[in-house]
Parts: structure tokens; C-alpha cells; sequence
């Protein structure tokens, strides 16, 4: 098969990684892809929300199937422009149609939709610029600290966790009333705080049918002992060891399993992965939110552990038969330790030459920020590269990246040197 595959950071590297194993898949395209895919697929120079391109590209390269991996393209509604196009009909899109992608588009859609369901979630309302001083009562309803998300996608930035009340009646109005989000937070979602353990869950669905994922935790704070500024990830650890039999069956029964009957019941058609963020409070798993495509850097330990063959597993899913397959998990732990640009989530340099990707041994090291450069791998992003190994346990998984870290060098290079410690 000619898979293209849209997205260009570690979640895509590691589907590339795991998908030209596969002795279906003869040529993959990465659009636009980063020094890490360049080495095992062909990159393309087309963004992943150019459409009209994508389908040019598609037609001269007779493309079998489309593998989305970032929420853009889903929300802008890749899914339905192939399926509406007389040209492009026949081809997969792996990723849910425009309006199942509204799950993290919307978080009133998705918190509408978890009611309708009787899915376990977070008390809220949600409130615009007209109904503001109706928020500012709301929030006097609620025990402190206090949940303000914006109802669209502001790149992982739009939810505020504020103690003081005042603050919180502060920061709405910012959000409703200045556009602190832009758009984004023209409407916002006000929940009830849970106080407990996050984790998330993983599931590939065909709409019908879903296979569940190995779980996996990341580390989003910049700073030590889970501090500082929020980040896309600065590592993961799979599987989660707190997480039992019990806890998995109270999330497949009360979660997964009506989140995948309520797409069949609403007629949302959903052929893709669905990423569900969950706090564990008191041993009852509770949804904070859904995403429409895999982690990052979750992805970078997830589909490591997968034995399965990737591209017949969404073959499966676009036929609509993943009950026909069982998934197979390599039973040891992976961690990842991601390597970022220094000053990262705020300003950083980017164009610093890599050294020492030749010396590492027993780790993968998948790309997340860099580009070839005059025959060199620079940094061309904050979060640059992520080191994933193996281990019987995850501390011996974890000691192995850090020793193929020190073999690495880039100018203001910077990692988390607690990834697991949390868990020991
Ligand atoms: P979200 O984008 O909805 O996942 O929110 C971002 C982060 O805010 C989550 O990873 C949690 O750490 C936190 N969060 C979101 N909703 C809640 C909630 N209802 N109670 C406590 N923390 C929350």
C-alpha cells in the first residue's frame, strides 16, 4: 500500500517507525514529516491542513490510505472532504469525521455529549459574553480551586485552575469578554475541580468496535517534581503501574464502551484513535476530557509496546472490523524522556547542530522539533527529541534513556531528570 501519513512531530515518528514494518505498507509519505521520518519515509512539503493540496498529492500519488495525526486536520474536517469528494471516497482516512472531532474541538460538545451518555464527568455550565455575570454566580456555587476551559482548541492552553474566587470572576470575563483565547474562548466551560490521580486511556476504534490501548502517563510541567509551566509533554512511562484490573474494568464498562455505543447512537461516524483523560478519584474513574488522536509523547511508549501490525490494524478500522483482531502487547515497560530547547514552553532558539545521534545503543530516539540542515540534524522546534527504551521494569526502561541522553548534545539543551520518580 502508498500510506500518507499528516504531522510532523514524535507521535508521527513513531507511527512511521511502526508502520514501515508492516509488510503491507510499500511507500509512506509524511506530510510535512521531520529529519526523524526523512530517515524512514519520504517527507512532503504540504501542511496537514491544506486540504486541496493533500488531495492533489493524494490523486498523482495514487495514496491507499490517509493516517491523520494531529487534531487540526480532524477538526477542520479532513474526514468528511474525502468522503464527500468523487475523487477521494474510496480512500481510508484514519481519524473521526468533522463532528466526532468536535469532541476536542468542543468542550460543551463533549461535555454535552458525556451527559447525554450518562458517562461519568465533572459537574459545569457553560457561559458566553452574554451570559457572563450568570457565570460569575455560577462560580460562587462551587467549592475553590476553580476550572475555566475554553471551549475551543487553544493549543493545549485554554483550561485555568484558580483558587481565589475573585481571580476566577477575573480571568472569565478575560476569557469571555477580552478574547483572552481568541475565539476559542468565546465560549467557557466552568466545572467542578476533581481532586485526584490523572491517567489517560487510549482506544482505536472503527465506530463499532474498539480495541483499548496500553495505558500511559506523561509528565506536563517543565520543572522537577512536576513544576513550572504546562508543556506538550516532557516524558511518559507505559504501562502505568497504578493502574489494576479493577481500575481498567470500571473504565471499559462505565467509559470506553458508552463513549464507542454513544457514536453509533448519535450517528457519528468515528474511524480513529480516541484519547480519554481520566482522575481517579476514590478508585472512580472520571472523564476531563476527550482528545480525537493519540498523546504525544504518550504515542512514543504506546505504540512501542504494540506487537500488532499497525497498518493492518487500520485496515481493520476502515473496514470496520477490528473485532476480528486481537492485539498483541510486548509485556515490557517502555518509557520516553523527551529533550527539549532551552527556555522551552516560552522562547527558545531554534537551528542548534544535534551531535551524537550515531552513539545511541538500545534506545529509539524519535524526533519531535528538528530538520535536516547542510547534511546536519538541527533543532527546529521547543520539544525537539524523545528517547524511548525498553526495560523489564520502568526504572530499568528509564535508566536506559538517560544514559543515551548523555550521549546527546545540542546548545541550551534541556530534559526532566525525574521522569518516573513519582512512581517508585
Ligand atoms: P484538559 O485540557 O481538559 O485536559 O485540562 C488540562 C488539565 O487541567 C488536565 O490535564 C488536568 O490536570 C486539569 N483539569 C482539567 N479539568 C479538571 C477538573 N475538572 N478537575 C481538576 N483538574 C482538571
Amino acid at each position: 500500500m502508498t500510506i500518507l501519513l499528516l504531522g510532523s512531530g514524535g507521535r508521527e515518528h513513531a507511527f512511521a517507525w511502526k508502520m514501515i514494518q508492516s509488510p503491507l505498507c510499500d511507500t509512506l509519505f509524511v506530510a510535512p514529516g521531520n529529519a526523524g521520518t526523512a530517515t524512514i519515509a519520504n517527507n512532503i512539503d504540504i501542511s496537514p491542513t491544506d486540504f486541496d493540496a493533500i488531495k492533489a498529492f493524494v490523486l498523482q500519488e495514487k495514496v491507499e490510505m490517509v493516517v491523520v495525526g494531529p487534531e487540526d486536520p480532524l477538526v477542520k474536517g479532513i474526514y468528511d472532504f474525502f468522503l464527500n469528494d468523487a475523487e477521494l471516497k474510496h480512500i481510508p482516512v484514519i481519524g473521526p469525521s468533522k463532528i466526532g472531532a468536535q469532541l476536542e474541538g468542543s468542550k460543551e460538545f463533549a461535555k454535552e455529549f458525556l451527559i447525554k451518555h450518562n458517562i461519568p464527568t465533572a459537574a459545569y455550565d457553560s457561559f458566553t459574553a452574554e451570559t457572563v455575570e450568570k457565570g460569575c454566580e455560577f462560580l460562587e456555587t462551587l467549592q475553590p480551586p476553580y476550572v475555566l476551559k475554553a471551549d475551543g482548541l487553544a493549543a493545549g492552553k485554554g483550561v485555568l485552575i484558580i483558587h481565589d474566587l475573585a481571580e476566577a470572576k477575573e480571568e472569565l470575563r478575560n476569557m469571555l469578554v477580552h478574547q483572552k483565547f481568541g475565539d476559542a474562548s468565546s465560549k467557557v466551560v466552568i466545572e467542578e475541580f476533581l481532586d485526584g490521580i490523572e491517567l489517560s486511556c487510549f482506544v482505536l476504534t472503527d465506530g463499532k468496535n474498539y480495541k483499548i490501548l496500553p495505558t500511559a502517563k506523561d509528565y506536563k510541567r517543565i520543572g522537577e517534581g512536576d513544576t513550572g509551566l504546562n508543556t506538550g509533554g516532557m516524558g511518559a512511562v507505559s504501562p502505568v503501574p497504578y493502574v489494576d484490573a479493577v481500575l481498567m474494568e470500571k473504565i471499559e464498562t462505565r467509559i470506553v464502551k458508552p463513549t464507542i455505543d454513544g457514536f453509533q447512537k448519535d450517528g457519528i461516524p468515528y474511524k480513529g484513535f480516541v484519547f480519554i483523560g481520566l482522575i481517579n478519584v476514590n478508585n472512580e474513574p472520571i472523564v476531563i476530557e476527550y482528545n480525537v488522536r493519540m498523546g504525544d509523547p504518550e504515542t512514543e511508549v504506546v505504540i512501542p509496546r504494540l506487537k500488532t501490525d499497525l497498518v493492518e490494524l487500520f485496515l481493520a478500522v476502515a473496514n470496520e472490523k477490528l473485532d476480528e483482531i486481537t492485539l498483541e502487547i510486548d509485556e515490557r515497560s517502555a518509557t520516553t524522556i523527551m529533550v527539549v530547547s532551552g527556555g522551552y514552553p516560552e522562547d527558545f532558539e531554534k537551528g542548534k547542530v544535534i551531535s551524537g545521534l550515531e552513539n545511541i545503543q538500545d534506545s529509539i530516539v524519535f524526533h519531535a522539533g528538528t530538520k535536516l540542515e547542510n547534511g546536519n540534524v538541527v533543532s527546529n522546534g521547543g520539544r525537539v527529541l524523545t528517547v524511548t527504551s525498553y526495560g523489564n521494569d520502568f526504572e530499568e526502561a528509564i535508566k536506559k534513556s538517560y544514559q543515551n541522553i548523555d550521549k546527546l548534545n545540542f546548545d541550551k539543551m534541556y530534559f526532566r531528570k525525574d521522569i518516573g520518580n513519582d512512581l517508585k
